[in-house]
């Protein structure tokens, strides 16, 4: 089976020494098509033999600092999310939707590249006078 390229992850960054172990290999796995919670991670990464909460604390930390993880505050509860080559949004840019449906166990997290409302704020009169550096958006929506 061909290795798979983990080098998009961090393609923004020149990190000579940067070194990619083991777990945080696995810590990309878990998180390349969701948004998780810490615990979650936590317990996605122990079926996969990783369960020692300070590598995942320190690993998250670099990713974050690094901007190859980003933190999406919902509700007071921190998710975290892959920022880069993300073909949903950038480290700079995105919107995401939270779907709060009673059914679905708790919240469903989604992001939209929607040109057309990414339009409507950066062509907004507020900021006539401006150059729009990057939207961070939240939307949370409920089922009528
Ligand atoms: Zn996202």
């Amino acid at each position: 089976m061909k290795e798979k390229d983990y080098s998009k992850f961090f393609s923004h960054l020149d990190l000579k020494d940067f070194r990619l172990t083991s777990a945080r290999k696995a810590l990309l796995d878990v998180l390349e098509y969701d948004h998780l919670t810490f615990k979650t991670i936590l317990e996605r990464l122990t079926e996969k033999g990783f369960s020692n909460v300070a590598t995942l604390y320190n690993n998250l930390d670099f990713f974050v600092q690094n901007k190859v993880v980003m933190e999406l505050k919902i509700d007071g509860e921190i998710y975290y999310d892959i920022a880069n080559n993300n073909p949903n949004h950038n480290h700079d840019s995105h919107i995401h939707i939270v779907y709060k449906d009673k059914d679905k166990n708790p919240l469903y997290i989604t992001e939209t590249q929607e040109k057309s409302l990414f339009d409507v704020i950066s062509s907004h009169p507020l900021f006539e006078n401006e150059e729009l550096e990057y939207i961070q958006m939240v939307v949370s929506v409920v089922k009528k």
